[in-house]
């Protein structure tokens, strides 16, 4: 038997199946692939039964970052649709042996998975991968760069408390500059028409970031969050990401300036919602009780979502 080399995806067919970045994706691909995570819900929460689609396909998940909601989410998007998949950590693969990111899935690829599922601590390590092997790549969070399904499932979060995005007000608040959510919601958002107050100390808010986007909204820089909490529609409070050395940018002063305390979220408006990408630093960036307030927290409601824009994501790059 002769062995075969896979053939890798052309250049248009990656397109239009890899999902590295929200950057540079198409409004309409954003927001077909929104509608379809928002008709999978049903589905994707066990209320329903889907097609198996992706019946005898085989997704790759590595994760050679912790992560507890985008890996189980991405393992449960691809059951409810029929895939098996495969994960691969950090520790237990041969990465601990000091294998290389791009070597680990190159290796995996040639086992003939149809898609790969990447979480990398390096900037651009999605990318990276998609260049070197054949099949379909998704971006799981990268470094500081993107963490493109996440912003999914936030607009998706927001768009069924809030309808249309289009002209609200929705403030990210927090290690902006550590922040991969920060961006990919940055860049989802105002492309849907959002305007998007971004918010934390000056040595946590990168100068420029309200050039990273362009759209039909806008984004405006503040450091006094008081000075426009009355006003929003949303809030998205961030982690402070101190595995990437947030820590020496934070003031002992931090959640009294920037914390979403029970004080603080009685300014705004009552039906003004909070999002929390998670892990939560509860009593850091959020107050116990503000966290686990179902009539304006959506924390939850954002996970569910996770599992269907995931599924959306993953029939995106695997076509029938
Ligand atoms: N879970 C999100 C991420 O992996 C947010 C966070 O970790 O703070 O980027």
């Amino acid at each position: 038997m002769r062995l075969v080399q896979r053939t890798s995806l052309r250049p248009e067919a990656r397109a239009a199946r890899d999902f590295l970045a929200i950057e540079g994706l198409p409004l309409d691909e954003l927001r077909a692939l929104l509608a379809r995570a928002e008709e999978l819900l049903p589905v994707a929460v066990g209320d329903a039964r889907g097609e198996r689609t992706l019946e005898g396909r085989v997704v790759a998940n590595i994760f050679f970052e912790d992560s507890t909601r985008t890996r189980v989410s991405f393992e449960i998007a691809a059951d409810r649709l029929g895939a098996a998949v495969v994960n691969l950590g950090a520790s237990g693969s041969s990465a601990s042996k000091g294998e290389t990111l791009v070597d680990t899935a190159r290796n995996i690829d040639a086992m003939g998975v149809d898609a790969i599922v990447v979480r990398t601590s390096i900037s651009g390590g999605a990318a990276l991968v998609a260049r070197h092997v054949g099949c379909p790549v998704i971006n799981a969070g990268d470094g500081r760069h993107e963490h493109p399904t996440q912003a999914l499932l936030d607009a998706l979060a927001l768009r069924l408390r809030l309808g249309k995005l289009d002209g609200r007000r929705v403030a990210i608040v927090g290690d902006i500059a550590n922040s991969r959510v920060a961006r990919s919601a940055t860049h989802a958002l105002v492309a849907l028409g959002a305007h998007v107050h971004i918010v934390g100390p000056p040595s946590l808010v990168p100068v420029g970031f309200a050039q990273i986007a362009s759209g039909a909204g806008s984004i405006s820089i503040t450091h006094d969050l008081d000075s426009i909490i009355h006003d929003l529609d949303a809030i998205m409070m961030l982690r402070i990401q101190m595995e990437r050395a947030a820590a020496s940018g934070i003031a002992p002063d931090y959640r009294a300036a920037y914390g979403l305390t029970s004080a603080r979220r009685a300014r705004l408006r009552p039906e003004a919602i909070l999002l929390h990408p998670g892990p939560v630093n509860r009593g850091l960036e959020i107050d116990d009780e503000v966290a686990d307030d179902p009539r304006s927290s959506v924390i939850l409601a954002q996970v569910s979502c996770g599992v269907a824009a995931r599924m959306a994501v993953l029939l995106r790059a695997m076509p029938s």
